[in-house]
């Protein structure tokens, strides 16, 4: 640390992402990615003329994109704000809407929550999950401040009911609720149909898990107009370009290959449930996930052993720090090889704990 860092950063804890390796070759299952290309739309539109096109900025409103997703949600273009992945969206989030207000969230959920109260000087308000790891509303009914919820959560891959989602928008009305659907392509039911009934709704969605395009960063909120045109200020006076040009084509081109996209997550959901059945047999307990992740825990071998032990041979998965889910991995769901080597690997190490 520089002695100009300026005195509030200095016990800014930064979020921890996953291992992304660039020696060994990992079978890479910790970071939630797709095993799956792009589309190949995707593929065709990132050409020689779009790259000499790189020379000028891009759309700072993005239209080609935000037409698309509002196409595919049958959503007006201007209750849609894009971002530099959904990274950048929940940060224009937190810095429109909090301050005087907190952020609540569940105890175990997506790890950059305390991280953006932290830089923005937010409160930040954890709600414990109850024993099983669900969310029980009812929790957070007497809370005064914001509320976020990742919706499958994030780590536990458990759904909310949508009946549940709108208790907790009807709890109270002068609080914002945001819906992270990060993993909601997986298996759960879509908040954005309530984005009219609800004024205090924000549902932000990336373009990294269930669209293949993690690299290409996209992420985007859908609000009503109001709270749209909040985003966007903060947005116009953070970076006006936010998303490149060849990203915009690219989840442009993305949104219009729906077959792909539902080849793509109906694969992972049975491919879910196959892991799923493979590791229970073996022992293990398994939360009930709606996510293209498992995450699992063995009465044999703790955690961050069992981590470091697929290390070594080779499969990367993520172990959290988080004191509740320590004992547990979380898996993501690979290609059918990558499911095949991991289960057979953890065959190995379990029967030398015999
Ligand atoms: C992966 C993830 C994000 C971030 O996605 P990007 O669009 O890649 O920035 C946000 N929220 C949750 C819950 C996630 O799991």
């Amino acid at each position: 640390m520089s002695k100009f860092l300026d005195g509030s950063l200095k016990n800014l804890q930064p979020y921890v992402p996953g291992e992304q390796p660039k020696d060994v070759q990992y079978i890479k299952l910790n970071t939630n990615e797709s095993p799956f290309p792009p589309s190949q739309k995707v593929i065709e539109v990132l050409n020689e003329e779009e790259s000499k096109k790189l020379r000028l900025y891009s759309d700072p409103e993005t239209s080609v994109l935000v037409n698309a997703i509002a196409e595919f949600y049958g959503v007006n273009a201007n209750q849609i704000l894009t971002g530099n992945g959904s990274d950048e969206i929940l940060a224009f989030i937190f810095r429109a809407f909090c301050g005087e207000k907190g952020m609540a969230c569940p105890d175990v959920s997506y790890g950059f929550y305390p991280v953006f109260c932290n830089l923005f000087n937010i409160k930040y308000i954890p709600v414990p999950l109850k024993a099983d790891f669900t969310v029980d509303v009812e929790d957070y009914k007497y809370i005064a401040d914001n509320v976020i919820i990742a919706n499958p959560n994030a780590q536990t891959g458990i759904f909310l009911d949508l009946e549940q989602v709108e208790k907790l928008l009807k709890q109270n009305k002068d609080r914002i609720v945001v819906i992270d659907e990060a993993y909601v392509d997986f298996g759960g039911v879509s908040a954005i149909p309530l984005i009219d009934k609800y004024d205090n709704l924000v549902v932000v969605q990336t373009m990294s898990k269930s669209r293949q395009l993690a690299g290409a960063r996209i992420g985007f909120a859908i609000s009503n107009r109001q709270l749209i045109d909040d985003l966007k200020t903060v947005k116009y006076s953070f970076n006006p370009y936010n998303v490149n040009r060849l990203s915009i084509l690219a989840g442009a081109a993305a949104f219009g290959d729906e077959s792909y996209f539902d080849a793509c997550r109906k694969k992972i959901v049975s491919s879910r449930e196959r892991l799923t059945k493979a590791l229970q047999e073996m022992g293990f307990v398994v939360l009930p996930s709606k996510a293209n992740f498992l995450l699992a825990r063995h009465g044999k071998i703790g955690g961050r052993e069992l981590y470091l032990k697929l290390k070594e041979n080779g499969v990367l998965v993520r172990h959290l720090s988080d004191e509740r889910i320590s004992d547990f991995v979380r898996i993501t769901i690979g290609a059918d090889d990558e499911i095949d080597i991991l289960l057979n690997k953890i065959k190995v190490i379990l029967g030398e704990k015999k």
